[in-house]
């Protein structure tokens, strides 16, 4: 198709597919999103909101600034600092993707709660990759189903568009492209696991700085967490595609007479556990090392350890409190998930099996290397 029909097609669906007062344009800094946004644009919609994390490239980062000359573009800055969560976590690879949800994912879904977007447009494209193909034109966010008041949108104009056509687009509609794109293909975060040895090597010459802070955080984690014969492999490349066997330490004891719980463990860990502890019984006693509570609903074993064992390992970094419909979650002073009891409704959906990308609703549960657990 030529590029003026496909534009035309893209701006039809994008009119068709959204409520504008509730659209806002996701802007990557990318090509893909350049031309989703100035799509938006010429149907009506001149909203975007870019998230401005320390993972993007300084020349990003002036080009987003140079386009908000000729866009509405929103920076958003994620309240999490990446390098501390590659402490608390693991530095990120390809299967210990934890950056995107940490980073992404809760600041973009917080920003669209508070401001009513519902509906994300996006440059993804199906040819991009194998996942990706998968997805459709307008697909829902899995993680907001859990949620039973929210229902995220990801409208994609140019889902079926070619790379080619997106550069045809640029160059018809004389678009200014983030000048990244004259050294590397991506232009996404600089110390990407999924990146390649070219703009890796380009990450050190562009970003030394965070280049080197990243070196060093490989290098201390590799120390305890890497054995001595794979260091140095890890240091260099390993650390992209490297996955650990997680470790559990059973630190209750969980046993149930029908609805009479007794948990069975030390002080201390019992009592992290009555920070949610209201969502499944008003009354609880914790006396001599044994904390009882009857519990008020219908809810499986397995749920009340996925619930309570996220207070016993929570790093803080508020992913699980979107799924609450009634803005009920929240992290303390001492960053550790808590509930706003005047809040809750006892809808379960924090309890709940979450599949997709935050199985079982925590962070921590699914990245933490050593995991304090609740045995029954
Ligand atoms: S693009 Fe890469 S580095 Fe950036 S958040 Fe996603 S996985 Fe992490
Ligand atoms: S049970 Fe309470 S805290 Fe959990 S999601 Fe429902 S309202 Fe929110
Ligand atoms: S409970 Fe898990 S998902 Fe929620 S803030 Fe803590 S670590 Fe993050």
């Amino acid at each position: 198709m030529n590029i003026v029909n496909l534009e035309k097609e893209a701006i039809e669906f994008i009119k068709e597919s959204c409520n504008f007062d509730e659209t806002v344009v996701m802007f990557s800094g990318g090509k893909d999103s350049l031309v989703a946004m100035d799509l938006a644009k010429k149907a009506g919609l001149n909203h975007a909101v870019y998230i401005n994390s320390e993972l993007e490239y300084t020349i990003s980062r002036h080009y987003v600034e140079k386009m908000k000359k000729y866009y509405f573009i929103e920076d958003l800055k994620p309240e999490n600092d990446f390098f501390e969560f590659c402490n608390l976590l693991s530095p990120p690879s390809k299967r210990l993707k934890w950056c995107c949800n940490v980073l992404k994912l809760v600041t973009s879904m917080k920003y669209s709660i508070k401001n009513k977007k519902y509906y994300h447009i996006t440059g993804i494209r199906g040819d991009e990759s194998l996942r990706r193909s998968k997805y459709d034109k307008i697909t829902s966010d899995p993680l907001l189903f859990a949620n039973p008041r929210y229902h995220f949108f990801e409208v994609n104009p140019v889902f079926d568009w070619s790379e080619k056509d997106i550069w045809r687009y640029i160059r018809h509609n004389n678009l200014k492209f983030n000048p990244l794109y004259r050294y590397i293909d991506r232009v996404g975060c600089w110390c990407c696991p999924f990146s390649t040895k070219n703009e890796w090597d380009l990450a050190r010459e562009l970003e030394p700085e965070g280049f080197q802070k990243f070196k060093k955080i490989l290098n201390v984690y590799s120390v305890s967490n890497v054995t001595a014969e794979y260091r140095r492999k890890y240091i260099k490349n390993g650390w992209r595609s490297y996955a650990f066997k997680y470790l559990k330490f059973p630190v209750i004891k969980m046993h149930n007479v029908s609805n009479h719980y007794t948990l069975k463990g030390d002080n201390i860990h019992l009592h992290k556990l009555e920070n949610l502890l209201f969502i499944l019984a008003s009354n609880y006693s914790i006396n001599n090392n044994e904390l009882t509570f009857t519990l008020e609903m219908n809810l499986q074993n397995q749920q009340i350890r996925l619930l309570l064992e996220k207070c016993l390992n929570c790093v803080g970094c508020g992913v699980c409190t979107v799924l609450c419909p009634v803005n009920a979650l929240y992290l303390d002073d001492s960053k550790t998930i808590n509930v706003n009891k005047d809040l809750c409704v006892g809808c379960l959906a924090c309890c709940k099996q979450i599949d997709s990308k935050l199985k079982m609703g925590c962070i921590a549960r699914n990245y933490k290397k050593e995991r304090l657990s609740i045995v029954f």
